[in-house]
């Protein structure tokens, strides 16, 4: 796997790959800069080894050329974050692009307009990925959360480089910890799947069964599981045509000695709502016009030993409806039990999908030991699918 490491940068032009799809506000202000600071320690390293950069991202879903998905308006918060000035081309390809690629100095910033401007990009057009090429003298792919899109600027663009492409850190680091979960990791390994539907998550079930030791299933899936037993589930959330599925995902763990753990009690309410009437039931006698809505204590306490017991966890979506408070109980005890294993050497990876949001939410950020920055791209990853963008570079 080539990293930066694997190159002299010195008097080289790096054209990288960033995910600067950042959320701006009215007045075009970025108001939430993870994702820049993510690529800083690329930018970095290849600026302190005497190379250049040239930035490329999209921004938002524009049609055409629209002035508000313009990346003029993050330069300033770009510049500040790097600590160096950053030039701007108004056209990702032709000549300005061209020119002011040619006159980049060594320590010297350049950040490429919007490429979703073109259509050429998400189709992924060989003679578009060819341009951009032409302006640099090595690739970096350092935008996760575009990795599994085979974009001219993600994928395509790497067969131009032959040796001379890699992945910046913050890919680097998202394949690693991947790989500590599902292929070197320690004994015990345990997922915890949450969220709203088995469909969702049906391809990541069926690909971790093989890695790990124990699976705690809950949120909105525990019902289809129940049903799928016999249980009485009330009004719960419930894939009426996923009965069987849920019984086979059963029947495969016994084969393959995973012990899945589902929840046992539930809080359940007798509306959709923060300010329902709430009891807590066994998750097989949930009474009808009633339903499940958060795990509840004893499954805690079942889930809770099983976390504390772990030395691999995987955490994808939330045990319960994490966005009303009545109802964030289930997550938020979970995410504490994962810091405390963790905080004990445990190794946690959060990701795929709306999990980040969840632990962003209630402060566990810090707290695990990788939180992943690619909702899809993680979760196509954990369905077992090699990623295009990944692949270009491996080629
Ligand atoms: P996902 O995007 O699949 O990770 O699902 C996340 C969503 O699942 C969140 O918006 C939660 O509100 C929802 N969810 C979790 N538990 C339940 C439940 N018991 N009933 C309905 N929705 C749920």
């Amino acid at each position: 796997m080539k990293t930066l490491n694997n190159f002299d940068f010195n008097n080289k032009k790096a054209i990288i790959r960033v995910d600067f799809n950042v959320p701006l506000d009215e007045n075009f202000n970025v108001t939430d800069t993870t994702r820049i600071e993510a690529a800083k320690p690329t930018i970095d390293y290849i600026l302190s080894n005497g190379g250049s950069v040239i930035l490329m991202s999209h921004l938002g879903r524009p049609k055409g050329a629209q002035d508000k998905y313009s990346l003029k308006h993050i330069l300033n918060t770009t510049s500040e974050i790097l600590g160096v000035p950053v030039q701007f081309a108004s056209n990702c390809v032709g000549a300005e692009a061209q020119e002011a690629a040619k006159n980049l100095k060594p320590g010297q910033v350049l950040l490429l307009e919007n490429l979703r401007f073109h259509d050429e990009e998400e189709a992924g057009d060989v003679a578009f990925a060819k341009e951009l090429a032409s302006l640099g003298d090595i690739y970096v792919n350092d935008a996760f959360g575009t990795a599994h899109r085979a974009h001219a600027s993600t994928t395509i663009i790497a067969q131009f480089f032959a040796d001379n492409k890699c992945f910046g850190t913050l890919l680097a680091k998202e394949i690693e910890s991947l790989n500590k979960v599902l292929k070197n990791s320690e004994k015990p390994v345990t997922a915890v799947l949450g969220g709203s539907k088995v469909s969702s998550k049906i391809t990541v079930i069926e690909n971790i069964l093989d890695k790990v030791d124990h699976m705690i299933i809950g949120g909105g899936m525990t019902f289809t599981f129940i049903k799928a037993q016999g249980g009485n589930i009330g009004d719960s959330i419930c894939e009426l045509d996923k009965l069987d599925l849920a019984l086979e995902i059963l029947r495969l763990a016994k084969e393959k000695g995973v012990q899945i753990h589902i929840p046992v009690d539930v809080v359940a309410a007798n509306d959709f709502s923060n300010t329902a009437d709430t009891q807590v039931v066994d998750v097989r006698e949930i009474p009808d016009g009633w339903q499940g809505l958060d795990a509840g204590p004893k499954s805690l306490a079942n889930f809770e030993k099983v976390i504390l017991e772990s030395k691999t966890i995987l955490w994808n979506g939330p045990l319960g409806v994490f966005e009303m408070e009545t109802f964030s109980k289930g997550t938020i005890a979970l995410g504490d039990y994962i810091a405390a294993a963790t905080a004990n050497g445990a190794f946690s990876l959060v990701g795929g999908g709306d999990s980040v949001a969840a632990v962003k939410q209630f402060g566990f950020e810090e707290k695990m030991s990788y939180v992943s920055t690619g909702g899809g791209a993680m979760l196509e990853m954990l369905e077992g699918k090699i990623l295009p963008g990944i692949a270009a570079i491996l080629d």
